[in-house]
């Protein structure tokens, strides 16, 4: 019997579909959609929003949630029934959490002081952000007990992003690869010469560059049949199901590499979104499981595959007739050398490989120290400053290329900036467990192939969608607990061998 459940997915495949409506106009807004467009839209989707949320929160949907809860109460832990009420009973009582009330006061304080961070970013004001950062702070905090937590306040923001995972255990792996990567940088820095990466600053035509992040894409298996490649202002991926799976790319007309990366990246992103099963497709659980795990699917084919030298010795060949004149007389390990190249600097989103981590564990320290209290905004510039120096070597001389320079925080998404890291960690620690299951995998990969990898992901990560939190999914993938170890090991061998350390 399974009257009650099929009754319930029914509603809640309707509530996706108004979901994904959303996601398109959303999509359209960053695409192509004309300027004065934006007044409509907004509205579109505040309508499509509102309608979305008052069907999961009506009473009917909780009646029958219970009613398919009880039908179902045999079911395997493991099975797509189980796992499909498991994660709706857990959003329904969230929403509970929140009340009307906050939920506005909470975008109001956002909205605020998004516009406010956009113009101090632009006029380097860090005393006009303060307070608004000082609401952002404050609603968190709030928002933090509301939804409840055992052991520290953190602890409840992280989970909105990273379900099942503790502050102390991603405190405790940071610290690792801390340890192990500040030194690895200072050994690099006095080896600052030892890469020249001129080549990939000059004029790369645009035209070429999007024919070759269309061959980018397909060489490592994002499926053109169920998705297209769109330019944009800011990268990003969309899913409007397993069968659409919409990527975007950014053109740089003087660095070829930087619009092949993003689109390496949201390839990868995309192909865990298409790798779904289709039994969770138009479901709550068929979407990726968590930030982190979501972006260690696009750091494997951004990084791991798409900065090593197997992958370029297959494929340099195309990218030189792409750009025949910038890249005459550059040999496939030049280019490997170049396009990995460490760097510490100001700008997190600039960073390299190694660094990018520290850039990430900056932020995660001092979030923490912003939740519990521990540190008051106002200390906030001075204490970015000492940590850049810790940690990279490099002090920003303004607060718009320190403090100010990411969004995140006057969006109140504390709690967000580890899952970059965690996917780093993830992605090296599937890459290992990947090789190591099918030896074939290797081979492929010094010829530049991806097939291999790519089935053992579908079969170990992608196809469970989010039927498993992050910790767990990571355990039954690969066999272990997330720990810093294999990634630890990655950047040392690479870079070792790249720096002759
Ligand atoms: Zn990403």
């Amino acid at each position: 019997m399974s009257e009650h459940y099929q009754a319930l997915l029914e509603k809640l495949k309707a509530i996706t579909d108004v979901e994904k409506a959303v996601a398109v106009l959303d999509w359209d807004r960053e695409t192509y959609m004309p300027e004065h467009g934006i007044a409509g839209r907004t509205r579109q989707i505040s309508t499509l929003s509102e309608i979305a949320h008052r069907m999961f929160t009506s009473n009917e949907l909780g009646d029958l949630l219970a009613a398919a809860e009880n039908e179902q109460r045999e079911a395997a832990y493991d099975s797509d029934e189980a796992s499909m009420l498991r994660s709706v009973r857990r959003e329904y009582d969230e929403q509970g959490l929140f009340t009307p009330e906050f939920v506005r006061r909470r975008s109001e304080v956002t909205g605020a002081a998004g516009a406010a961070w956009a113009a101090c970013r632009k006029k380097n004001d860090f005393a006009g952000f303060r307070p608004h950062l000082e609401a952002s702070v404050a609603i968190a905090q709030e928002a933090a007990d509301i939804y409840g937590y055992d052991d520290e306040k953190y602890d409840a923001l992280l989970d909105k992003y990273e379900r099942g995972m503790k502050t102390a255990a991603v405190r405790r792996i940071f610290d690792e690869v801390k340890a192990q990567t500040v030194p690895l940088i200072q050994a690099i820095n006095e080896r600052k010469g030892a890469i020249d990466d001129r080549m990939l600053a000059q004029d790369f035509p645009v035209e070429a560059q999007r024919t070759m992040c269309r061959y980018a894409a397909e060489s490592v298996g994002y499926d053109f049949s169920r998705g297209n490649l769109a330019e944009v202002h800011h990268p990003f991926s969309t899913s409007f199901g397993r069968n659409d799976v919409r990527i975007t790319t950014r053109f740089a007309p003087e660095y070829a590499v930087s619009s092949l990366f993003a689109t390496l990246h949201e390839s990868g992103h995309a192909m865990y979104e298409q790798g779904i099963a289709e039994a969770l497709d138009g479901t709550p659980i068929g979407k990726g499981t968590s930030s982190g795990i979501h972006e260690s699917q696009s750091r494997l084919f951004e990084n791991q595959v798409g900065r090593s030298l197997g992958y370029w010795q297959a494929h340099f060949e195309v990218l030189q007739r792409h750009f025949p004149e910038q890249l005459k007389g550059v040999s496939v390990e030049q280019f490997y050398r170049a396009i990995n190249k460490v760097q510490p600097s100001l700008i997190r989103v600039e960073a390299d490989e190694l660094t990018y981590n520290m850039h990430i564990i900056l932020r995660f320290e001092l979030e923490q120290a912003l939740i519990n209290g521990d540190l008051k905004v106002a200390d906030l510039p001075g204490a970015w400053r000492e940590k850049m120096q810790t940690l990279l070597g490099v002090v920003p001389e303004t607060d718009s290329k320190g403090v100010l320079q990411d969004i995140h925080w006057s969006m109140a998404a504390f709690g967000y900036f580890p899952t970059y890291t965690l996917g780093n960690l993830y992605s090296a620690q599937f890459m290992a467990a990947a090789r190591q299951q099918d030896p074939r995998i290797d081979t492929e990969l010094a010829q530049g192939k991806t097939t291999q990898l790519l089935a053992w992901l579908r079969e170990n990560v992608h196809r469970h969608g989010s039927k498993y939190d992050a910790p767990e999914l990571c355990r039954r993938a690969t066999g272990q607990t997330l720990s810093a170890e294999p990634f630890v090991h990655y950047v040392r061998e690479k870079f070792g061998a790249l720096y002759a350390l």
